[in-house]
């Protein structure tokens, strides 16, 4: 048997990629501020920036596009969606929305009155966006060893820190904490999963103390495969069972389908609760559209549909993770500093021990995914002081423990052979990495800043 589980699936149609020289990509990246958000797609060859939307739809889904329903309410794709979410999810009621944070806003502005607290394993930046703008505070939750990159042993580093809920608990008071936000997987700590385990006891806790248990479910479906492989009792459970009964634990969940849905658009809320329910769905109408499309052709929900049916599947999940593993490993056996465990989607490089000879104020991760697409033409994305931004009360930089450039792997895209080109490019940078140097702002904007920042070189 090979150790990596090989394609599941043969290639229909082909989109041809450009590869730049060497001068026209350092001219790339100086004319985009050393942001590789700011590049033109046509000027990289593999882009591992996100596997957020970027994902290939099937021939399955592709047909199902041609019976998109748009009708303004009520189209038969809705319905369609909203069964198969039922099935797979098991919450009661669906709202559809144009993608993750469309979701993230309905729930934030229902739960949350200005003063109130959201404990969460670990932020994410829309997410803790949309929270904060209606006026709560972010507490962070997640297990201490989330923050230590090195620790390869823990199976399920996104697990939520019990102590540390309950002591928020203590401290202001239960009426003041709306839901807790569990996010499966924990994107930001590496694509890190919870267990079953900690999921019952969270549920537990926050369910005594009068508090509801939100998923961020948006990629539920790799976190359940981490459980069948990790987790003892699981083994014997299909995909399906295992999102399942992780969902029957919580109250709702924002979902983004530009990820574990397979499509390129899309996003959902659920709830148990009739009466968010209903305020949801008054409150769609406002920032997406109807509550039968949410932002969303009906041609997008079928595909939605459809790629939630397919993501359950045992043999594609497991080569998604796999592939993930396979680049995670080259790398690590090259002695390149990654976060360990490699996660669900994506490998994560720790630019601090990377480049020793940077600051976290020079930016090192900017400064590292900036040299990769310049040694390779291969494109990837910041996770550490640029992301984290400013603190919203005092101005000051939050300074975050990881400090990163995330690989993503966009789903059923590219093939092992794209990621030895990879693995390749970014090991020579490392044998090469005193040659790197740190950024300063050139412009730095007020919110979510890492989309749109720009830099220079630093002297
Ligand atoms: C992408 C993402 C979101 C937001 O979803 P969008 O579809 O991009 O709006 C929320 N949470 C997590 C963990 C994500 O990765």
């Amino acid at each position: 048997m090979l150790k990596f589980m090989p394609e599941p699936f043969k290639i229909k149609a082909v989109e041809p990629l450009k590869i730049l020289s060497k001068e026209e990509r350092e001219k790339a990246i100086k004319r985009a501020g050393y942001n590789t958000f700011l590049l033109k797609s046509d000027e990289v060859y593999i882009d591992l920036l996100t596997d957020s939307g970027t994902n290939a739809m099937s021939d399955n889904q592709w047909a199902g596009l041609m019976i998109g329903d748009e009708a303004y309410a009520g189209s038969r794709n809705f319905y369609h969606l909203e069964n198969t979410v039922k099935d797979i999810f098991g919450f009661k009621y669906v709202v559809p929305t144009h993608q993750g944070r469309g979701a993230e806003n309905l729930l934030s502005t229902i739960c949350i009155k200005e003063g109130d607290y959201i404990p969460g394993n670990m932020y994410f930046t829309t997410t803790r966006y949309h929270q904060e703008n209606n006026g709560g505070n972010f507490v962070d939750v997640i297990i201490d060893e989330a923050h230590d990159s090195t620790r390869g042993d823990i199976k399920f580093k996104g697990n939520v820190d019990l102590a540390k809920f309950q002591k928020l608990i203590n401290e202001v008071g239960p009426d003041k904490i709306p839901y807790i936000c569990v996010a499966v997987t924990v994107n930001l700590a590496g694509g890190q999963p919870v267990s079953m385990e900690n999921i019952k006891e969270v549920s537990k806790l926050a369910h005594e103390n009068g508090i509801k248990v939100m998923f961020d479910a948006t990629r539920c479906v790799e976190n359940a495969y981490f459980i069948k492989e990790n987790e003892r009792g699981y083994e014997d459970h299909s995909i399906k069972e295992i999102v399942k009964e992780l969902f029957s634990y919580g109250d709702g969940c924002t979902m983004s389908g530009k990820k574990d849905c397979i499509t390129n658009i899309g996003g959902f809320l659920c709830l148990n609760d009739e009466e968010l329910f209903e305020k949801a769905k008054e409150l769609v109408v406002v920032y997406e559209g109807m509550p039968s499309y949410g932002g969303l052709a009906g041609r997008d929900m079928e595909a939605m549909a459809r790629g939630l049916e397919e993501a359950i599947d045992y043999h594609y999940i497991k080569h998604r993770v796999h592939q993930v593993r396979y680049l995670g490993e080259k790398l690590e056996n090259a002695g390149v500093p990654i976060v360990k465990p490699t996660g669900g989607h994506a490998v994560f490089l720790d630019a601090k021990a990377f480049l020793p000879h940077l600051s976290q104020g020079e930016f090192p991760a900017q400064a590292l995914a900036a040299a990769i697409y310049v040694d390779s033409g291969v494109r990837t994305m910041e996770r550490g002081i640029v992301s984290a931004g400013r603190d919203k009360h005092t101005g000051k930089n939050h300074y975050p423990k990881l400090e990163l450039v995330r690989l993503t792997i966009p789903r059923r895209v590219y093939t092992y052979t794209h990621l030895d080109y990879v693995a390749e490019s970014v090991i020579h940078i490392w044998k090469n990495k005193y040659s790197i140097k740190g950024l300063q702002w050139t412009y730095e904007p007020k919110m979510l800043r890492f989309f749109t920042g720009r830099f220079e070189e630093k002297e």
